[in-house]
């Protein structure tokens, strides 16, 4: 079995640290990844501290992993050794039945990248915050040329987070689209659906970062402290994405939508959410819910900001600041996502 160095939580409550462990023996499908970058997702830290209450241990986190391939099975023809890779959120879909390419993430035989179990029904899975990987070869991404490996890698769930719903719900030209919560996520969700075309509005806890958002493509930012807000933006969106994960007041935000307009939520609140009947009939309005995306769709996207240029917004740190750095995430103080060196590694 390859051995693998990384950083791992060993229960809830402790701060994450250095860990070896074994990966899966390769099979003939499988593609043996050298980690260079891993982002820092909310969804570590709520995983890391079992706020899910679905978190086993030790975990070792990290589903935005970009890397180079070291080796590959004799059945691998998609990648070589040298080529510049990615994975995701999730390292198999297809245990119970035929692979859906656009919606496999919902499918129950969905393997996380971490805090799941291995194909084979028993080895647990662990994340990117490691030196190594094993995937097989139909999970694993292509990076485009033009996006260096660092900035590649939280395109991997806070990309295709938001490229997904951006796309599902036709966001482009003509359509008037807010993002609440300008994070990891949120930043994306602006950038990528000004790209598309549509007309994005973030909707922040205040004004701090107004400069920023407008130069990621939004064309207007809001302070949702402010309550004028509201007034003023009263029926105004096609779309809003949500990507909080406290709680909000989600009648108020409704009330932004235009009639037929969607508010999909990314981020997950720890409690059930609150919404009045007439938020939803008094505009025929939708809430709906949207997770990750495929494969399929991730390579799409991986595409997309290679031809128009997008790339996150980064702070690189080395793995033994992981647990600041959490600190820092939670505080919303992190602009706009942490990505860690993993070359750092070798410092322990
Ligand atoms: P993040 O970087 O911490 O961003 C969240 C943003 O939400 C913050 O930057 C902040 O934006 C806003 N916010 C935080 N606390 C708030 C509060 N109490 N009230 C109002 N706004 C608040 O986190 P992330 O990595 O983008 O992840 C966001 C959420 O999405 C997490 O819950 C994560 O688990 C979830 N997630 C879901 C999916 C999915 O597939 N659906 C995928 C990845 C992550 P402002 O400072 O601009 O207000
Ligand atoms: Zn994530």
């Amino acid at each position: 079995m390859p051995i693998a160095k990384g950083y791992a939580a060993t229960d809830a409550s402790k701060p994450l640290a250095p860990f070896t462990f074994e990966r899966r023996e390769p099979n003939a499908d499988d593609v043996v990844i050298d980690i260079k970058f891993s982002g820092i997702c909310h969804s570590d830290i709520h995983q890391a501290r079992n706020e899910w209450g679905n978190s086993t241990f030790p975990m070792v986190p990290g589903h935005e992993i970009a890397g180079i391939v070291t080796s590959v099975g004799s059945k691998v023809s998609r990648y070589k050794v040298g080529d510049r890779v990615g994975v995701g959120c999730f390292v198999n879909s297809c245990l119970h039945c035929e692979r859906d390419l656009y919606r496999e993430q919902y499918m129950p035989g969905l393997v996380g990248t971490y805090n799941s179990v291995e194909a084979d029904g028993v080895t647990p899975t662990q994340g990117g915050y490691a030196d190594s990987i094993v995937v097989q070869e139909d999970y694993v991404l292509s990076i485009p040329d033009n996006i260096p490996l660092d900035k590649a890698a939280p395109l991997l769930c806070a990309g295709i987070t938001l490229y997904s719903p951006l796309s599902h719900w036709k966001a482009g030209p003509g359509k008037k689209v807010a993002v609440i919560g300008m994070g990891g996520l949120g930043h994306m969700g602006v950038k990528i659906g000004a790209a598309m075309g549509a007309e994005v509005t973030v909707l922040s806890q205040s004004l701090s970062k107004k400069e920023d958002g407008l130069a990621f493509g939004a064309k207007e930012y809001y302070a949702t402290s402010d309550a004028e807000t509201f007034k003023k933006l009263a029926g105004s969106f096609d779309l809003i994405l949500c990507t909080v994960s406290a709680e909000i007041d989600w009648n108020a935000y409704l009330n932004l939508l235009k009639v037929d307009g969607t508010m999909v939520l990314l981020g997950v609140p720890e409690n059930p959410v609150p919404v009045h009947a007439f938020s939803l009939i008094g505009g025929r309005r939708s809430l709906a819910g949207s997770m990750i995306g495929s494969i399929q769709e991730t390579q799409e996207m991986l595409d997309f900001c290679g031809k128009h240029n997008i790339t996150p917004e980064i702070e690189i740190i080395d793995i033994q600041d992981v647990n600041e750095a959490y600190e820092r995430v939670i505080k919303s103080d992190v602009r706009y996502r942490f990505v860690i060196d993993i070359a750092s590694l070798a410092k322990d």
